[in-house]
């Protein structure tokens, strides 16, 4: 049978797996063998399967394909310190997209794209610069942590915390993104806890709207950068459509709906939005709701030119903050050397 005729088996759920081997003669139990290799062990090619008699490796061989075997990961980077890394992989149709993997004291997690490109043109990021190319599909989502959990799995580790803040825009590709997420949650697939993945959005209301009437209880994040209304929307000219005040208020009606509290990303950028007014504004904004500020010094995107301000200014404005209660966190910085910290993901691979 021609490649293209095979049937994409990865990302299936189990009992359609079930039903799609017992038509092509192979027992049942088969697809329950090949369900723990694909997702718990991270093997994806039918002969390396070691439980699997080689007449029915290459039956399956014949008829289905398995993504991840079938994209190449066109660069590999890893980190100085060796706990970040940072994957380029090429897409079935020649697009590439970025994913970053992580190793922290409490597990590994993994940034991944939901979008190649992107367009919603925030000044400050690198996965706009080229524009907008495609949606990921649910499955291209999926990939992007089976090929982490291939480098992590023969360690001992493997991703256990999902955020979804690499290229794209996940709410403008919200069915997609949440079939992806439902299926990673599968305890017979990667059974990652909905608690520990995060959705972060530079404010597509509707969306959020949307997102709150699935009822599932993910994190949600949203890109805020400035509580000025202008000064948000020179740096993010999605406020034009979606309102800083409205932003903020559909994110407290999905901590409402979800139990969780939302968390704004708030990117210091030196002389643009560091000043002790503008933490002031943010104070304001955010007072008496459900709600944590993570404050991440802008990271260097060559074509951009945004520095991120001094120590001292960083400090004072999360001192501020606190004085102000404000539940707030500086973002840990990973990965920089190699260009995988925020903001600097990309769908092609641009310098090294
Ligand atoms: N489109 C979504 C998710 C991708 S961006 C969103 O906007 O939230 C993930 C986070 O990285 C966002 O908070 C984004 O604003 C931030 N980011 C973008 N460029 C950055 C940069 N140069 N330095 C630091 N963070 C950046």
């Amino acid at each position: 049978m021609r490649q293209m005729d095979k049937k994409e088996i990865f990302g299936m759920g189990l009992s359609e797996l079930q039903s799609l081997f017992i038509d092509k003669g192979l027992k049942k139990y088969r697809a329950d063998q090949v369900f723990d290799w694909l997702y718990k062990k991270s093997v994806f090619t039918f002969s390396e399967m070691k439980n699997i008699a080689r007449s029915d490796a290459e039956l399956m061989n014949d008829n289905f394909t398995v993504l991840p075997a079938n994209v190449k990961i066109l660069r590999r980077q890893q980190s100085a310190d060796g706990l970040t890394t940072k994957d380029l992989v090429e897409l079935t149709d020649g697009n590439t997209v970025e994913t970053v993997s992580m190793k922290h004291d409490y597990g590994c997690s993994i940034c991944v794209s939901s979008q190649v490109g992107c367009n919603m043109g925030c000044a400050f990021c690198a996965s706009g610069i080229g524009g907008f190319v495609r949606n990921l599909s649910p499955q291209e989502i999926l990939l992007q942590i089976a090929l982490s959990n291939q480098l992590l799995v023969p360690a001992g580790g493997r991703i256990s915390r999902i955020v979804v803040m690499g290229s794209g825009e996940p709410l403008l590709n919200l069915d997609a993104v949440l079939e992806a997420l439902t299926f990673a949650h599968r305890e017979d697939a990667f059974n990652i806890s909905c608690r520990n993945m995060t959705v972060s959005t530079c404010g597509i209301v509707p969306g959020i709207d949307a997102l709150a009437g699935k009822g599932i209880r993910l994190n949600l994040a949203i890109s805020l950068h400035a509580a000025n209304n202008d000064l948000r929307s020179e740096l993010m000219p999605v406020n034009d459509t979606y309102a800083l005040t409205e932003v903020i208020a559909a994110a407290e009606r999905y901590a409402r709906t979800s139990g969780r509290q939302v968390t704004y990303e708030y990117i210091l950028i030196a002389g643009k939005n560091d000043s002790l007014t503008d933490a002031e504004l943010l104070a304001n904004a955010l007072r008496f709701k459900h709600a944590s500020v993570n404050l991440i010094p802008v990271n260097p995107v060559e074509e951009k030119g945004y520095r991120r301000p001094s120590t001292e200014r960083i400090d004072a404005f999360l001192r501020f903050l606190q004085k102000r209660k404000i539940n707030v966190t500086i973002r840990k910085e990973m990965g920089k050397d190699i260009d995988a910290a925020c903001g600097q993901l990309r769908s092609k691979a641009m310098k090294r």
